[in-house]
């Protein structure tokens, strides 16, 4: 998300966030800048990079394009495994909206949802490119995707993978039915935040609003309990599952939302957890204490002294991230608008004020931005230009005009 949205008449910031882009920035501000503040940068495709090695000359340049080649093997587009996440994300949201009518989902209606949202998000090309390290992973990656499985007649199509369709089958006989008897859906996928309803804190620098989208808000017909809900896909559902999710920035920001967004709607209800419905990708071998299974749900508790703090916690990073982008001296910008003459827009658009966290640069495979930051500054322009393009900054959802 760009920031800031608008400046108020006191000069602060006026700051709407989300959990995605604000876990970039603690991890590295510099990484914020490419992702959110300079056109949101994509690493080009391999030929075209090659292409892109043609033009450029000279042995610095060279020795760059080929780190950057190393960069796309392992990180140049969304893993396939990241790009499945998207798809079960996809399938959960369309189910749970049948059993929001009020009905009962049918095998036969999900495996339909499942391969059409395959085919829908082309996931046969990124299976095609699954650059995993592991062979082991390889292995069970062509496993999840072989083809072959004929199932009813879909249009023209008839053939799909079979991982993806047991992945359905097995969640359709694990959860569907139980949860159409035990759960009312209130909402699927419905973002909240970006009418500035959801009130974080504000000093003399800034005020915020936290912006977000739970998959789905639901109530547990026999407590009344109601909590958000996240749907996550990992490898393998491992011991260490349920203990990743508190201190976690989205699991709170979600309850303290729900609060909010449950009390808007006019319910007298306290909500205090969120639920992480974990699915496994990948079917585990057999049931160990390290392999627990296909499916499991983590309840996530905040009490209100937590809730208070994390508002704290943020309220005070995105200080600092104003900080960073407009530095101490000119931190008090008295009566301005984000167009004024005295606002310096350079400062936004400067990555050198953007702080470069160079513990972060390994994590996650590799950051995506190591080949630019690698060089020093006055080539990196020229790195961007060559090695990738822009697309637009992450919005965690839009408003429809009736909104
Ligand atoms: S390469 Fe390192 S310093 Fe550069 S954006 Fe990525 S994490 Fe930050």
């Amino acid at each position: 998300m760009k920031i800031p949205t608008e400046i108020d008449s006191k000069g602060r910031w006026v700051i709407l966030i989300d959990h995605h882009t604000l876990s970039t920035y603690n991890k590295c501000a510099r990484k914020y800048y490419y992702y959110n503040q300079c056109d949101s940068l994509v690493q080009i495709q391999p030929s075209i990079h090659e292409a892109g090695e043609k033009i450029l000359e000279g042995s610095r340049i060279q020795q760059l394009a080929s780190q950057a080649k190393f960069g796309i093997t392992t990180k140049g587009r969304f893993r396939f495994k990241t790009q499945v996440g998207i798809w079960w994300s996809d399938v959960m949201s369309a189910l749970y909206e049948i059993i929001a009518k009020g009905k009962t989902p049918l095998l036969k209606d999900c495996l339909e949802i499942g391969s059409m949202l395959w085919l829908k998000h082309d996931m046969n090309s990124y299976a095609i490119q699954t650059p995993e390290n592991s062979p082991y992973e390889v292995k069970n990656y062509e496993k999840f995707c072989d083809k072959g499985f004929v199932i009813g007649n879909l249009g023209d199509v008839t053939r799909y993978p079979v991982g993806p369709f047991n992945m359905v089958n097995d969640y359709f006989k694990e959860r569907i039915t139980g949860d159409v008897g035990n759960l009312k859906i209130i909402a699927t996928e419905a973002g909240f935040g970006l009418k500035r309803e959801i009130y974080v804190g504000e000093n003399d620098y800034v005020v915020v609003f936290w912006v977000g989208k739970p998959d789905k808000i639901a109530m547990d017909k026999h407590s009344g309990e109601i909590s958000p809900w996240d749907h996550k896909t990992v490898d393998y559902i491992s011991k260490n599952f349920n203990e990743q999710w508190k201190p976690h920035p989205q699991t709170c920001g979600y309850v303290m939302a729900t609060n909010i967004i449950v009390n808007n709607l006019g319910i007298d209800k306290k909500v205090n957890k969120c639920i992480i419905n974990g699915a496994a990708r990948l079917v585990p071998q057999k049931i160990t204490p390290d392999y627990r299974g296909r499916f499991e749900r983590v309840i996530v508790k905040y009490t209100d002294s937590e809730i208070e703090e994390w508002k704290r916690d943020v309220l005070k990073k995105v200080t600092r991230l104003r900080e960073d982008i407009n530095g101490r001296e000119d931190f008090r910008i008295i009566n301005q608008s984000l167009h004024g003459e005295e606002f310096d827009l350079q400062r936004i658009y400067n990555p050198q004020h953007y702080v470069q966290q160079e513990s972060s640069c390994h994590l996650f495979g590799g950051c995506e931005f190591r080949p630019i930051c690698s060089q020093p500054p006055e080539f990196r322009e020229q790195v961007i230009k060559s090695l990738y393009k822009a697309k637009e900054p992450w919005e965690p959802y839009y408003l429809n005009e009736e909104d």
